[in-house]
């Protein structure tokens, strides 16, 4: 115990707690941004690009002419000259070229002055960024039926039609589905109703939830000024983040986990969460307890 504490201790000493700026986190910006995509193509990429699904989200879409371009060769399977429809409930278009079934979830809407500028690695990876975030976020059916492991199944076939090499991995401990003890990603719900979670490897699920029962950590929380389980799911959470990818400032640590890992606080209160847990003297055993359990470096 007293080595997690040290352990934990030294974690959050690894943070700046007096700069303001959120651009000196170590790995910035949300998951879309972590886009190896540079330049000039990767502003016309986030400005004009989307998964269909996602691009269906955004009104822009619908004000300009569109295209709808595999993301296997690029080629075209469809324009809208009049903008993209407000709902396109159903598409499967095989791409004649590819010869592969594109659905919603793997086809990219460009604006059509563009439909030719971005290079296959620049589509590449605005699908298999959606598709990360997707699965990360946990995939429902209206009636919150989890479909994440059927959804991964189907992000593989079409990577692996495309010879791309998609691999999904714990957004939390980074490591992919061959380091993980269960063949898939378990789901934590930071709230039922609205259905909101993320997806994580058994092990961080673990040291997320301490693996102790509800009832027990609520009480626990209460004790130290927490509100319930889920602020001290959030701070185990905050704290496993810091550990592996070593963000310079606490807000920039708060604004990637509420961007990251789907969680129902906002990063001012998380951050402020961190403050009082390092200014509060000890930090609570609630916190401690089991955090780097057979997570990161034990
Ligand atoms: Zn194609
Ligand atoms: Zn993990």
């Amino acid at each position: 115990m007293s080595v997690q504490r040290s352990r934990l201790a030294e974690v959050l000493e690894t943070l700046d707690w007096d700069d303001p700026s959120p651009s000196a986190a170590g790995e910035a910006g949300n998951p879309a941004r972590d886009s190896s995509v540079g330049g000039s193509e990767g502003a016309i990429l986030r400005q004009h690009a989307a998964v269909l699904e996602a691009a269906e989200g955004r009104p822009r879409y619908r004000e300009v002419p569109v295209s709808v371009v595999c993301p296997g060769c690029g080629g075209v399977l469809e324009r809208y000259p009049h903008g993209l429809p407000a709902r396109v409930a159903y598409f499967a278009e095989s791409c004649p070229e590819c010869e592969v079934q594109l659905r919603r979830w793997g086809s990219i809407v460009i604006d059509t002055v563009f439909e030719t500028a971005p290079s296959l690695d620049a589509l590449e990876e605005v699908t298999t960024s959606r598709w990360k975030e997707r699965i990360w976020s946990g995939v429902t059916t209206g009636d919150d039926y989890a479909r994440t492991a059927e959804y991964s199944s189907a992000f593989e076939e079409q990577a692996e039609a495309f010879d791309w090499e998609w691999e999904l991995r714990c957004p939390l401990c980074r490591q992919s589905s061959e380091e993980w003890s269960t063949s898939r990603l378990d789901y934590h719900h930071w709230s039922r109703r609205p259905d909101r979670g993320v997806c994580l490897c058994r092990s961080c699920h673990t040291a997320v939830t301490g693996g102790e029962r509800d009832r027990d950590v609520d009480w626990a929380a209460q004790e130290v000024g927490l509100k319930n389980r889920y602020d001290v799911q959030v701070l185990r959470l905050a704290i496993i983040e810091q550990a592996v990818a070593e963000h310079g400032s606490a807000e920039g640590l708060a604004e990637r986990v509420c961007e990251r890992y789907n969680v129902i606080q906002s990063a001012s209160a998380v951050e402020s969460m961190l403050r009082q847990v390092v200014t509060g003297g000890e930090i609570p055993e609630v916190i401690t307890r089991n955090v780097f359990k057979g997570c990161v470096d034990g």
